[in-house]
């Protein structure tokens, strides 16, 4: 956003110094800042409670600033964060004014309300769920109870275009995705290295059909690093910037939705039932009685059982806890649905080339009169 100040202080002088007062204080202080842009998904049914918004909107303003009632969704990691940005991603028409703002909310704020999901830490060790007991960054709902937002931390206000503009004419949706892209290709070398141990926990390694779909899911996590790549070799200039190519990361953002998943599947057919063949937890481990049958039963020429459960408690959070679960839910959704990323993407294509090679091959057809 501050890379397009330019745009904010078209929108307004005192929205535009507001912009760049935050961004320097946010960056010379660290802050974390988790972010809350999409309407309740109930919004889309007739309310419950004529009057009342659902989705956050402006129900009052005066000297100080504006006061917001409703709810956004859904705020990864925004129990740990410290403040929370609240804007509309979605499409806004004349008559919606009032949902067409752009705030920086602290966490402390008066009436600031989350509704968080159950945390996946509770209950778990670090041995029987590696990832869970660790890496939880949790999701929040958020409701603005009549929350006192003050002018220095508005952005946008009461209008529906310049609530469009600040994603789509500012780098803000490369610069979201770009990190996003180079997280998932990490995160798929990572998976790919757990569904070759565990093919060679299991012995299929040498298998034909193993390494086949193992080949499968190497190629995919080359097609995400290669976007990356991609999207940094082709980048453009923006005014006095250097940004990663919008129209890759947009590409990216549609395929990736879609490879997630279907890479998890094939891990999933990897890994047969080895992944829930495995005691309750590490107790089971340490009583003489039980921990004798695991050995008898988990215990391999290349692995001892406690090795093994290890691998096998990884694998499964990674890809079938609740958290490996939410991690599916998330890569497919975390951009928006996968219609509003194709349409995204249908905007940003170059169309005149594509259309352009068509025309040229026609033209060396002659017409028959
Ligand atoms: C784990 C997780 C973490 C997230 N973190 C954040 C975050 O930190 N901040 C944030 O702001 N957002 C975040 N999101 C994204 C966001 O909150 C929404 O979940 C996302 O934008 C999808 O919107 P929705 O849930 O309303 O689903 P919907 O838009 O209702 O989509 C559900 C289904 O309905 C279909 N559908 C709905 N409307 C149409 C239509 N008009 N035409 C065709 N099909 C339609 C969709 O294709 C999809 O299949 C996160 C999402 C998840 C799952």
């Amino acid at each position: 956003m501050m890379m397009s100040i330019d745009l904010f202080e078209r929108h307004g002088r005192k929205r535009a110094a507001a912009l760049h007062e935050y961004f320097m204080w946010a960056r010379d202080n660290d802050v974390w800042c988790g972010y809350a842009i999409v309407p309740a998904q109930i919004d889309r049914l007739p309310p419950l409670h004529p009057g009342e918004p659902v989705n956050a909107a402006i129900v009052d303003e005066d000297s100080e600033g504006i006061t917001i009632r409703g709810s956004r969704q859904l705020a990864t990691g925004l129990t740990m964060a410290q403040e929370l940005l609240v804007a509309a991603v979605q499409p806004l028409k004349p008559g919606e004014e009032k949902v067409g703002f752009t705030a920086m909310v602290p966490l402390s704020a008066k009436g600031l309300k989350l509704i968080s999901r159950r945390s996946y830490e509770e209950g778990t060790s670090e041995f029987d769920a590696p990832l869970s007991s660790r890496f939880d960054e949790n999701d929040a709902v958020v409701y603005f109870d009549d929350v006192k937002i003050p002018w220095e931390r508005v952005f946008v206000h009461n209008d529906v275009e310049m609530a469009k503009a600040q994603w789509f004419e500012t780098p803000v949706m490369a610069y979201q995705n770009y990190p996003a892209q180079i997280r998932l290709g990490n995160k798929l070398i990572f998976l790919l290295g757990l569904a070759y141990r565990m093919a060679e926990a299991n012995g299929t390694l040498k298998m034909p059909g193993t390494q086949e779909a193992l080949g499968q899911m190497a190629a995919e996590t080359n097609q995400v690093r290669s976007m990356v790549a991609a999207m940094e070799v082709n980048g453009v200039r923006f005014g006095e910037y250097f940004i990663p190519n919008p129209g890759i990361q947009y590409s990216a953002q549609v395929l990736s939705q879609q490879l997630y998943p279907a890479f998890i599947n094939r891990f999933r057919e990897l890994a047969g039932g080895s992944v829930l063949a495995r005691p309750s937890s590490h107790l089971d481990l340490s009583s003489p009685e039980t921990s004798q049958l695991i050995e008898r039963t988990q215990g391999s020429a290349i692995l001892s059982a406690v090795e093994r459960v290890k691998l096998f408690n990884l694998a499964w959070d990674a890809i079938g806890s609740e958290f490996g679960s939410r991690h599916t839910q998330y890569e497919m959704f975390y951009a928006g649905p996968t219609f509003s990323s194709r349409m995204r993407n249908f905007a940003a294509f170059d169309w005149d080339e594509a259309g352009g090679t068509v025309d040229a091959l026609l033209e060396t057809v002659a017409n028959p009169i």
